[in-house]
């Protein structure tokens, strides 16, 4: 089943507030198995609304409009939708009724213009409205089917959930199932993410699809099935080649946060951390404390941004600084030993680099970060060239320190 979604108001074409819809309703469909092929945008206007429901009848089989449902002059989806299919608009007792229930609760008289609420084509299935005035409809004229949904986000999502998601699981007899895996990546931009998966396919079952955040390329997978477990099934088997061939850039998977999967780890094994930043200036000690309950585990942090602070605050010696400079495996080694000592803690975690866009050179070029965790009797570092702009390379950085300490954790175990 192929849908299209049609959202009205024209208070989302001048920006005044964000079209929650699209990514609420994309998310449940999608997750239901209903592929969603275009989504329109249109104020309220008469001509325009119709123009643009009459183009999405020759197209889906499908089609939900949402807003336009309420009591005002400027809420026509009603009347657009028994226009398009010359359908007379019925009063529906029913809806009436409990309408006028809603005032009566609130002490208050109905006003006249609510009645036009109650009003449907003929034939519409209702949607009762248990959160607010405006039912919702559902027209299913031959192999169409027109929604009507309502515009304020909380009833939108009630009704959505209440009526729509059953219908249309008796429609698409729960048929076809999608399951999706989205791997985390840092490290690597997303043409070179690309290449290396492009021969495993792109649109089609399974599928990859890619976005680009600062510093994290997101590899989306899906798998489509006839049921969940013909769908889980191929997703293992797509995810493991995907993975097999990103291994070494992957650092979360699915809604899983690379800082709470730290502390978790933190707190089973006992440890501490302690940072030491430069390049990134706090960000990674940001990260760790959004996790409620991080004292239990994070120490403390120094930003030493200058080669003074470096020296003062975490003893990297001056000899250091001078023969390697500020960015460096040396230098971030000893930032790192620094840090932990000054700290306490169990973990000295130390980043240094060039974020851009100046000051890189053709040895050390913008975007080369080093990474050092001084942990035991050890300490590891790690070089990276993060490409992109600045805040992909600081986020970048966060992202690869938070799971060098992750991947040090694990492989303790
Ligand atoms: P009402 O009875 O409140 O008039 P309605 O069904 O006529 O409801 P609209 O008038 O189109 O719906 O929108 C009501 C409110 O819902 C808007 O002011 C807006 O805040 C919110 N809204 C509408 N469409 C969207 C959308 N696509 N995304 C997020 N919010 C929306
Ligand atoms: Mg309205």
């Amino acid at each position: 089943m192929k849908a299209e979604l049609i959202f009205t108001g024209t208070e989302l074409l001048l920006g005044h507030i964000l079209n929650t819809h699209a990514q609420y309703l994309g998310a449940k469909l999608s997750g239901m198995g209903i592929e969603v092929d275009l989504n329109t945008t249109v104020g309220d206007n008469r001509e325009t609304m119709i123009d643009v429901l009459r183009q999405a009848l020759d197209r889906s089989s499908l089609i939900i409009i949402t807003g336009g449902l309420g009591p005002t002059t400027d809420d026509i989806t009603v009347e657009v939708v028994a226009e398009v299919f010359g359908l007379p608009l019925i009063l529906d007792q029913v809806s009436l009724k409990a309408i006028k229930r809603i005032f009566q609760s609130r002490s208050a008289i109905m006003p006249e213009s609510n009645v036009k609420q109650a009003y449907f084509p003929r034939g519409a299935i209702i949607l009762p409205n248990n959160v607010g005035t405006a039912p919702g409809a559902i027209l299913e004229i031959g192999n169409k089917i027109v929604m009507m949904l309502p515009g304020p986000p909380h009833e939108l999502t009630y009704m959505f959930e209440d009526a729509v998601t059953p219908y249309l699981a008796g429609k698409t007899g729960g048929s076809e199932v999608i399951r999706y895996r989205v791997f985390k990546l840092t490290g690597i931009s997303e043409s070179a993410v690309q290449d290396l998966l492009k021969d495993l396919g792109g649109q089609g079952n399974p599928g990859i699809a890619y976005m680009a955040k600062p510093g994290e390329i997101q590899v989306r997978i899906s798998a489509r099935g006839a049921d969940s477990g013909q769908a889980d099934a191929l997703l293992a088997d797509f995810a493991g080649k995907v993975r097999s061939r990103v291994e070494k850039y992957i650092f979360a998977c699915d809604e899983a946060v690379l800082e709470e999967l730290v502390g978790k780890l933190l707190l089973e094994r006992g440890l501490s951390i302690g940072v030491a930043e430069s390049c990134t200036g706090g960000l990674i000690a940001a990260r760790l404390t959004d996790i409620p309950g991080s004292s239990a585990y994070f120490k403390g942090g120094v930003v030493s941004y200058s080669n003074e602070m470096k020296n003062r605050v975490l003893g990297v010696d001056i000899k250091i600084l001078d023969s390697f400079g500020a960015v460096s495996r040396e230098t971030a080694e000893a930032m790192a030993a620094g840090v932990r000592a000054g700290t306490g803690a169990d973990l000295g975690l130390a980043v240094t680099g060039i974020a851009g866009p100046a000051g890189g050179t053709a040895a050390k070029p913008r975007g080369l970060v080093y990474v050092a965790l001084a942990a035991g009797d050890i300490t590891i570092c790690r070089g990276h060239h993060f490409p992109g702009i600045r805040m992909a390379v600081r986020q970048g950085t966060v992202n690869a320190s938070l799971n060098m300490v992750r991947q040090y954790l694990l492989d303790k175990a």
